[in-house]
């Protein structure tokens, strides 16, 4: 039998990703929604085959308590509502999936952590790019040492966000701009491609002068993560910049170019190797799969066996920690130390 789930907000990304993804998942449905519009709700669950008592709006949010068809509530809301709606969906009694950034600060996290584990229900953070097939056969290549020490990353994530009446303008609904939106893939793909933890960062941010949309949030962010082995990621996002969304590793016996990386689709990889004194350039061809129904199903997966996500809330709590120390760097003009922190399962 297939985990039921409660999309909450009906945005961009429920209306034009997730729901269409849920048509491609095998051990996941739609079940409830959550909306602000009832109209919107009714003529979408009409189209998704989702019962009409099973609408729910902000405030009558909590009594998703007792429609047990719903085993986990996704949280697709602006930045600045996901602590509030995890921990009163942690309260129901229900396993959270919530879109990334997690939240706007590490202590909301931290909290939502906490908050989950008390409620024994799951906590997993939306981090789709973990369960795309590129991004994982080149984290697989980096970690199976084929082509010796990964001395470099360099990872992108930019594209031109344009009305100014919007939430990712407002800091309070948003956090911050470019890097807890776009960055935050660079940041989180340095991390799982090489499992290991950054020892140091340091950030640059730019903005452009009398825009009244970079008022409360930044356009662009430069920023280098320093690893223990002597890896360095050059990371760049920005809101003013064309789309480009690309990952590549620089190895000793090779390099791992990833396009579209970061994208929602058209990815692709090419790989040098050398090989002695010759040195060969394949292109990778996987058979393309809708990274958001791998993401939802790996999430019902994790409800129906009892194990714990791959992309957990410790995951998201531990990128507000480096994005926090990113924009003290961006203030001060140092670098920030991190704590050392044990590298991660390498088995991710
Ligand atoms: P959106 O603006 O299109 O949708 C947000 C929804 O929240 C709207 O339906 C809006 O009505 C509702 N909402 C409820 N309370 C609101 C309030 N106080 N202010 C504004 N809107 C309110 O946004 P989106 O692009 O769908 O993003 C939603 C979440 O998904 C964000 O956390 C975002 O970071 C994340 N996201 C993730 C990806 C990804 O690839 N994983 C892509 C896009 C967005």
């Amino acid at each position: 039998k297939r985990v039921g789930f409660a999309l909450v907000g009906l945005g961009r990304l429920s209306l034009e990703q997730l729901l269409p993804a849920f048509a491609e998942c095998r051990q996941a449905r739609p079940v409830a929604l959550v909306s602000g519009t009832p109209d919107k709700a009714r003529i979408v669950a009409e189209q998704h085959g989702i019962r009409p008592d099973a609408l729910y709006d902000y405030g009558s949010f909590d009594r998703i308590r007792d429609n047990p068809e719903v085993q986990v509530v996704y949280i697709v809301l602006p930045n600045g509502l996901h602590h509030e709606f995890t921990l009163r969906a942690a309260r129901s009694g229900k396993h959270v999936l919530c879109e990334k950034p997690m939240a706007n600060t590490a202590a909301e996290a931290a909290e939502m952590v906490q908050a989950c584990a008390a409620a024994k229900v799951k906590l997993m953070v939306a981090y789709r790019c973990q369960y795309e097939p590129y991004n994982r056969q080149a984290t697989d290549l980096l970690r199976s040492g084929e082509l010796g020490r990964p001395r470099f990353i360099e990872a992108v994530n930019t594209q031109v966000q344009g009305e100014i009446d919007q939430w990712r303008f407002k800091k309070a609904l948003a956090g911050g701009g470019a890097l807890p939106d776009i960055g935050l893939y660079c940041l989180n793909s340095a991390r799982f491609y090489s499992g290991e933890e950054p020892v140091e960062v340091f950030a640059r941010i730019d903005n452009p002068k009398n825009d009244p949309r970079y008022r409360e949030v930044e356009e662009s962010m430069a920023f280098m993560l320093r690893f223990p082995s002597g890896l360095i990621a050059n990371c760049a996002c920005s809101y003013g910049a064309h789309e480009s969304k690309d990952l590549r590793v620089r190895l000793e016996k090779g390099w791992i170019d990833v396009e579209n990386a970061f994208a929602y689709e058209g990815q692709s990889m090419r790989v040098a190797r050398r090989a002695g004194r010759a040195e060969g350039i394949e292109e990778l061809r996987l058979s393309q799969k809708n990274q958001f129904a791998a993401e939802i199903d790996h999430m019902a997966e994790c409800v129906l066996t009892g194990h714990t996500p791959r992309t957990p809330g410790e995951e998201g709590l531990q990128d507000h920690r480096i994005m926090e120390a990113l924009y003290r760097s961006a203030e001060t003009g140092q670098p920030v130390a991190l704590p050392a922190a044990d590298t991660l399962d390498a088995t991710r």
